[in-house]
């Protein structure tokens, strides 16, 4: 059986990735989402085990020596890990797996599983990704600022990803991603079996 594909988003805050990867799971009930853990407090409206797992930094830590993350960063002053037993289970039984991660972990995840597929999403215009963190209602004034300005610092990484795909509408930019996996499953050394079914 042919492994499935480990798809890594990122991007800046604002950019839009959440709401794009939202969409992208709804048209796509066969693309699983890797639920990360996080130290930060639940936002309103987020739900355990849905949003994030939200844990305490002790047993973060505890699970960090246990090697329990496939990676884990800290993000403006919290852990935040992807689980690597869900991620590497559904790889092994063919499954597609998307993780929407900060850049520290897509970096880490490239060294170690170069095989992934890795997505900037970039917002329409920088004006309209201020707007997008601030109007968001979510965060403190010191965690805006600071967003704001490491948005601007992220936008050199987007040389280390495949693909830059750009959040003008939602629609276009889900439609953007889903012709990416098309043409990543097509690629040859993806299908190894690929005269077998022939
Ligand atoms: P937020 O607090 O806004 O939900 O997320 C802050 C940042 O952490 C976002 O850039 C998000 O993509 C990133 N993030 C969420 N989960 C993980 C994870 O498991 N690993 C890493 N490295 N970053 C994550």
């Amino acid at each position: 059986m042919e492994e499935g594909l480990l798809i890594v988003v990122s991007g800046p805050s604002g950019a839009g990735k959440g709401t794009v990867c939202k969409e992208l799971l709804n048209k796509n009930e066969d693309i699983n989402i890797s639920v990360s853990m996080t130290t930060r407090q639940p936002r309103d409206g987020e739900i355990n085990g849905v949003n994030y797992i939200f844990n305490n930094e002790d047993n973060f830590k505890e699970m960090i020596d246990n090697g329990d993350f496939l990676e884990y960063a800290k993000v403006y002053g919290n852990y935040y890990g992807t689980p690597k037993k869900y991620v590497l289970e559904k790889l092994q039984s063919g499954k597609d797996v998307l993780l929407e991660i900060d850049i520290q972990g897509a970096l880490a995840i490239k060294n170690l599983y170069p095989d992934g597929v890795f997505i900037f999403i970039l917002p329409p215009s920088m004006e309209e990704l201020r707007n997008r963190i601030t109007n968001r209602g979510t965060e403190t004034q010191e965690s805006l600022v600071e967003r704001i300005s490491s948005a601007y610092d992220e936008l050199k990484y987007l040389f280390k990803y495949d693909y830059g795909v750009l959040n003008d509408e939602v629609d276009n930019a889900v439609r953007r991603i889903e012709s990416i996996i098309i043409a990543e499953k097509c690629k040859v050394k993806r299908q190894k079996n690929i005269l077998e079914k022939i």
